[in-house]
């Protein structure tokens, strides 16, 4: 349940709100958005008068009993979240974002190489992995805390905003000093102590979709992030699960529209997580510009036949080919009516 209090409702009609609820059994939180106010109340509800509540005069609303998503939703920012991001932004039904490079943050020389590349391409971002969630704990976990500073070293040589996976609530903060954006990864799309944690801080958040989340679900886990009071999310479309095996996962385009008309969230593609092969990477890229994705979330490696983990070379572009792509991209964004965000 999601109260809202009135413009004019003082401090003290608030706490007194909040001491009338108070209860064991239930947690009360309060979260302001663009000057609005809210007492968002989780747990035991049965007992509170909603209709009575909603009569007083410093109450402006109260929302359904057992409400899942609420501020995610399109209602609450009709005009749409904008995510600055360097020198543009990421901005729900803005202009294409591109983000890419290497899976992971390897060695600085090689870091940098790819950074450069991705950055006269004309990419908008870059983004390497420190910390990598993985399917086996045989494989490569990333280099860790030091990737993160070098990667932060490496976005301001070359001058682009830099984003990056954090997997443990205790390296948020870390995360929050040395990146413009931290990613969730799908598997950690239901992690509620790393969303939580994210909701107390203001960096924006890149959040993929678990595997086999539901539309539905990816909402709920931002609205964990949101309830907390960061509103700075965009969502992560990354292919789901599915009985194929010729491609890693099975990229959900349908997801983009339909998100679109549910939230007011920025909403990303990652063609190289959904599909696994580079030859896919393409046509699926800009199927994502045409179905109305903000941004797209590329892996591109100057060398990847050298990749720690020779499995990701697979879907890893090269430099002229990320190019090729942002090229056609202008293309068929100009088809549909769009553009590239300036970089
Ligand atoms: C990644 O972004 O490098 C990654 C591991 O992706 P996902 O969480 O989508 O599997
Ligand atoms: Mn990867």
């Amino acid at each position: 349940m999601i109260i809202e209090l009135s413009p004019h409702a003082t401090d003290d009609q608030t706490v007194a709100l909040e001491q009338r609820l108070a209860d064991p059994r239930r947690r009360l939180a309060r979260v302001e958005y663009e000057g609005r106010r809210f007492v968002t109340v989780s747990g035991l509800r049965d007992d509170i008068d909603r209709s009575r509540l909603a009569q007083e005069r410093w109450i402006a609303s109260v929302s359904d009993a057992d409400l899942k998503t609420f501020f995610v939703r399109s209602s609450f920012r009709p005009g749409g979240t904008v995510i600055p991001l360097g020198r543009t932004e990421l901005r729900a039904g803005g202009d294409l974002v591109v983000i890419a490079g290497p899976c992971t943050v390897e060695d600085e020389a090689g870091l940098l190489a790819t950074a450069k590349a991705v950055r006269s391409a004309g990419a908008h971002a870059l983004r390497a992995g420190a910390f990598k969630p993985r399917t086996s704990p045989y494989n490569f976990q990333g280099v860790g805390s030091s990737g993160l500073r070098l990667l932060a070293e490496v976005g301001a040589k070359v001058q682009l905003p830099v984003v990056s996976e954090i997997l443990d609530p205790r390296d948020v903060q870390l995360g929050a000093e040395l990146l413009d954006v931290i990613q969730v990864g799908t598997r950690n799309m239901t992690n509620q102590a790393l969303l939580g944690t994210l909701g107390t801080i203001r960096k924006p958040v890149l959040l993929k979709r678990g595997s086999s989340a539901r539309l539905e679900e990816l909402l709920g886990a931002a609205e964990f992030i949101a309830s907390g009071g960061n509103l700075n999310i965009a969502l992560c479309e990354r292919g789901i699960q599915s009985f194929d095996t010729v491609t890693r996962n099975t990229l959900d385009l349908s997801a983009v529209p339909a998100l679109r008309q549910m939230t007011h969230l920025p909403i990303v593609v990652d063609p190289s997580h959904a599909t696994g092969r580079k030859d896919l990477v393409r046509p699926m890229a800009l199927a994502a510009a045409v179905a109305g994705a903000d941004a797209l979330l590329i892996e591109v490696h100057v060398d990847p036949a050298s990749m720690v983990r020779p499995g990701d070379a697979a879907q890893a572009l090269l430099p002229h080919e990320l190019e090729d792509l942002l090229r056609q991209l202008e293309i068929v964004l100009t088809a549909v009516g769009r553009k590239l965000a300036r970089s």
